[in-house]
């Protein structure tokens, strides 16, 4: 498994190996690796607020696949009304990284599964840009596992009462990184008022309290936002801005080995 993947190396072939996801992406040839410094009072608003995640170990599952089989029959939620599949999650369960996004569109409710319609499919395309797949490296859930109407965001009670899943999810993969893919998953996980995506994206938040201690956080633009966004070759352009993250994500991958 990852065998020479290299970030570097995949930047000298970012016109040929990786032309796919790159190129569908726009994504522009020479994005700067530097991390932005900009964020930092941000950050320390992060590290200071409370997570809607339990800070004691109370996981209400003894294991995955009792949450998991808890979710498919579940009615803790007005969701459960309207939603035709349950979407408890894709990927590899011993997964370093886990991506968690808001909750499931159309197509995911229809198929079960997170992150598949041209939003999920774009996702793929940027995490494949640098080596990494929901078969061999991640693992991706949502806030809530059943499809909020009309695509609206999770209501803060829909988001608490499926935060035993979520939790279970977090304890039981034990992600060394976890991805919030936009703003939603960023307030509803992080538990903040109005998260300024553009400021946090990008930036590492140390996890706190029993279930997230010792993880790293990142926030990352949702990939429905990249696709309302052209390239242009303007270096703060939001696909320029996810190239970055996407390698810090990856650099920082490579350095759990
Ligand atoms: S969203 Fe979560 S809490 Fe609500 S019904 Fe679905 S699984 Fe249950």
């Amino acid at each position: 498994m990852d065998k020479q993947l290299n970030l570097f190396s995949i930047q000298d072939k970012e016109q040929s190996a990786v032309s796919d996801g790159i190129e569908s992406l726009g994504l522009p040839p020479k994005a700067s690796l530097a991390h932005e410094a900009s964020g930092r009072n941000e950050q320390d608003m992060l590290n200071s607020q409370s997570s809607i995640l339990n800070s004691q170990s109370s996981i209400l599952y003894s294991s995955l696949e009792e949450a998991k089989s808890a979710a498919m029959s579940c009615k803790k939620c007005v969701l459960c009304k309207e939603r035709t599949k349950v979407v408890f999650s894709d990927g590899l369960e011993n997964a370093k990284i886990m991506i968690i996004g808001e909750g499931p569109g159309e197509n995911e409710d229809l198929q079960g599964l997170p992150f598949v319609g041209r939003a999920g499919q774009l996702l793929d395309k940027i995490f494949t840009s640098v080596n990494l797949n929901r078969k061999e490296h991640l693992y991706i859930c949502n806030v809530v596992k059943c499809r909020p109407p009309n695509n609206r965001a999770p209501a803060d009670d829909e988001a608490e009462a499926c935060r035993d899943y979520l939790e279970a999810q977090i304890k039981y993969i034990d992600p060394k990184i976890i991805i919030l893919a936009g703003a939603v998953a960023v307030k509803k996980v992080l538990k903040l008022k109005d998260p300024k995506i553009t400021k946090l994206r990008g930036q590492w938040i140390d996890g706190m309290g029993d279930l997230l201690q010792g993880r790293k956080i990142m926030p990352i633009f949702h990939p429905s936002y990249l696709l309302r966004h052209e390239w242009n070759k303007n270096p703060d352009s939001p696909k320029a801005l996810m190239w970055q993250d996407i390698q810090e994500i990856r650099k920082s991958y490579d350095a759990l080995k």
